[in-house]
């Protein structure tokens, strides 16, 4: 499950919020269940990580005084996201716990120059360099994109390091790219799909589109091939 920390109370209150991080953390662990902190935009970084590393500590000391064992322990039932955008990132990632599991994504927020790297291949670049550090620092790491690119880029450096498929997962959006998900699964990747549930889809889904509209592109562009494909008869109805 991945939730936003806005979502539980992080600009009203910070311990609220804690509370409600760590009552979700405990739950996923009684279920061998996971929780992942999306990172929202740049005013929520330094608490979001800070958050998240209480929460590690949290579980593992649960964990030290005989909590759930398996998977779900240890404070590997929560993660966190981090995004190639930011100028910070690097720097993130060295402060980062123990065996942590971290989403890399591109980042989705509209950012200023002040924060975050503007030019598309420099992201790309940043995105790449994180990669390398996560896997350095023997991180977990859900590869989050739909950039064919990144995608290659990637899947070579996992070979190059001859990492198992336990080190690692590509994570992508419910109906986008269908193919290249497709592609990673047949290759023997493993491959999460994020799925916007519960009675708030629409309102979520329309948020969304307010934080980035050039994703309004991406969908138009998306939904128009597949009814050209359908019309074609390729695939229309998958
Ligand atoms: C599983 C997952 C979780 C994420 N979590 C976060 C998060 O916590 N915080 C955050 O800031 N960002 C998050 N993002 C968004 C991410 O940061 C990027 O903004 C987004 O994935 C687009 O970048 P891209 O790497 O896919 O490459 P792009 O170059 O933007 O896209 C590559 C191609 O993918 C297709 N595409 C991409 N997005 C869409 C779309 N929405 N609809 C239809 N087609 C699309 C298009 O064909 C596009 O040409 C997440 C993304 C994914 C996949």
């Amino acid at each position: 499950m991945s939730v936003k920390l806005t979502l539980l109370g992080l600009k009203v209150s910070r311990s609220l919020c804690r509370d409600h991080l760590f009552e979700l953390v405990r739950r996923a662990e009684a279920r061998g269940n996971f929780v992942r902190i999306d990172m929202e935009d740049h005013t929520c970084t330094t608490a979001t990580l800070d958050l998240y590393r209480e929460a590690v500590a949290a579980s593992r000391t649960r964990a030290a005084v005989g909590g759930p064992t398996g998977s779900a322990a240890s404070g590997d039932a929560v993660g966190v996201v981090l995004q190639a955008y930011l100028h910070r990132t690097l720097a993130d990632v060295a402060a980062l716990p123990e065996r942590a599991n971290v989403r890399l994504c591109k980042g989705i927020y509209v950012e200023p120059p002040s924060v975050a790297i503007q030019d598309y291949g420099k992201v790309r670049r940043n995105f790449l360099a994180t990669l390398e550090a996560l896997f350095d620092c023997g991180a977990y790491v859900g590869i989050a994109t739909h950039d064919d690119y990144l995608l290659r880029e990637s899947a070579a450096m996992i070979g190059r390091r001859g990492l198992a498929v336990d080190r690692y997962e590509f994570q992508m959006l419910l109906g986008v790219t269908e193919e290249r998900r497709d592609r990673l699964a047949r290759a023997g990747h493993r491959v999460r799909i994020y799925v916007p549930y519960g009675r708030q889809w629409y309102a979520y889904s329309t948020r969304r589109l307010r934080e980035n509209p050039s994703i309004a592109g991406h969908v138009a562009r998306a939904f128009f091939l597949r009814l050209m494909r359908g019309q074609t008869g390729a695939d229309w109805g998958k």
